[in-house]
């Protein structure tokens, strides 16, 4: 006889970019064990690898989790963490002005979760051209170049009259177009991606030793785990 299955709670989160519901389950002792050994390599590309494998098998709904951008990867993992391993995370900070150890408790609900505009994603670089840009996947993170980065996020190039998908253009060219622009239009570009959406939180803690008060700004899923 089957022995009776334990675990089979179902939650629902929103992923940032899309906005789409989906159903997960939290990752179970066996999927924890791999996410550890992932941790102890600190090699930012096997978490990361291993982070989108236990997504992939947490969620139920038939989605691309390789399409999905770095945000949504880091609002889906905690999402499942904290039904996973519990709703608060245990930080180990250090004092800005004496370096010692403070032991910080972050609530999961204290943790912003990634805000879209979705109006920001469109840049007017003169008066007629313009270019509509997309968040890069978490396939095309960190292993390529910022240029790279930069062609990939490229949904489209416009003008008054026409409109260039960015997939019916080589990256030669998008690369091209990429190298036309002034340092102003640049900028513009630069700034979509500095301002990208991510997870983050303020920390305010007194120091156990010198009781130095502390504001900590946490951004992106690694610094919650560090
Ligand atoms: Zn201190």
């Amino acid at each position: 006889m089957a022995l009776p299955e334990l675990n089979t709670a179902r939650y629902k989160v929103e992923i940032p970019s899309t906005g789409q519901e989906v159903t997960y389950r939290p990752y179970l002792v066996k999927e924890e064990k791999i996410l550890m050994m992932a941790m102890e390599s600190s090699d930012n590309k096997v978490i990361m690898q291993t982070t989108v494998d236990i997504i992939k098998s947490c969620i139920f709904d038939d989605i691309d989790v390789d399409g999905l951008t770095m945000f949504d990867i880091e609002t889906l993992f905690l999402a499942l963490r904290s039904k996973s391993v519990g709703e608060k995370i245990d930080l180990n900070m250090k004092c800005i002005k004496c370096d010692a150890k403070n032991e910080v408790l972050v609530d999961f609900d204290a943790i912003e979760r990634p805000v879209v505009n979705h109006d920001e994603k469109k840049i007017m670089l003169t008066d007629t051209v313009g270019i509509v840009l997309k968040y890069p996947s978490v396939g095309k993170n960190e292993v390529e170049s910022a240029m790279d980065i930069m062609i990939s996020s490229i949904d489209s190039i416009f003008d008054e009259e026409n409109v260039w998908p960015a997939e019916q253009e080589t990256a030669d060219s998008l690369k091209k177009f990429i190298d036309s622009l002034n340092s102003e239009q640049f900028t513009k570009l630069s700034e979509f991606f500095n301002e990208m959406p991510a997870l983050s939180t303020k920390i305010e803690f007194k120091c156990v030793s010198c009781e130095e008060d502390n504001v900590h700004e946490l951004r992106g899923l690694q610094s919650f785990f560090t």
